[in-house]
């Protein structure tokens, strides 16, 4: 069954329930309001039900600041945004195996961030050194940014199908919800 995205009553970004009973509850118990559905319905003995797809809490639900979370170049959202391929020979690379690099290094006084950390293969992290990809000779497939909405959203979620991800996209593009803002 669909999972459904729930935002803060700041429309910050919740947590995903991921039973549809619960969502449907959340609203029919009046404490989420839906602002996107899915086609599918549900039906009772004597009503109709659209399942909700996005719902925007009533009140404020006390979190931890998740922002930090995505502003910090760990190997799992540098991985994700840069495609599990090595930025500089395109390598296939696994969580396991492969590495971060800072594309200015540590040494130079690089900082620790999402601008300035790619996902890269043990040998060309290896070759690049304590050098800029300039001074090793080295090209950058991609340059360094912060994660998109869908990036986060994929780091928070092990799987997430199409259809889920195109219509929580959907609704927030519609609506200019940008989640993880600053
Ligand atoms: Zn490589």
């Amino acid at each position: 069954m669909t999972r459904c995205m729930v935002l803060n009553a700041s429309y910050e970004y919740l947590n995903i329930e991921d039973s549809w009973f619960d969502s449907l509850m959340l609203v029919l118990e009046g404490k989420a309001i839906p602002i996107e559905h899915y086609p599918e319905v549900v039906r009772s003995q004597h009503c109709t039900f659209q399942l909700p797809a996005v719902v925007v809490m009533r009140y404020q639900v006390a979190v931890k600041k998740r922002t930090k979370l995505f502003q910090m170049p760990t190997k799992k959202a540098v991985f994700i945004r840069d495609n599990f391929e090595c930025q500089y020979c395109g390598a296939r690379l696994t969580m396991g195996a492969g590495t971060r690099d800072h594309v200015v290094p540590r040494a130079l006084k690089g900082p620790d961030s999402l601008t300035n950390v790619v996902a890269s293969c043990k040998p060309c992290n290896g070759r690049k050194a304590n050098r800029t990809p300039e001074q090793a000779g080295m090209v950058l497939r991609s340059r360094p940014r912060p994660l998109t909405d869908e990036e986060k959203i994929r780091c928070v979620l092990k799987t997430c199908r199409s259809k889920e991800r195109q219509t929580w996209l959907g609704c927030l593009k519609r609506l200019g919800i940008t989640l993880w803002s600053n």
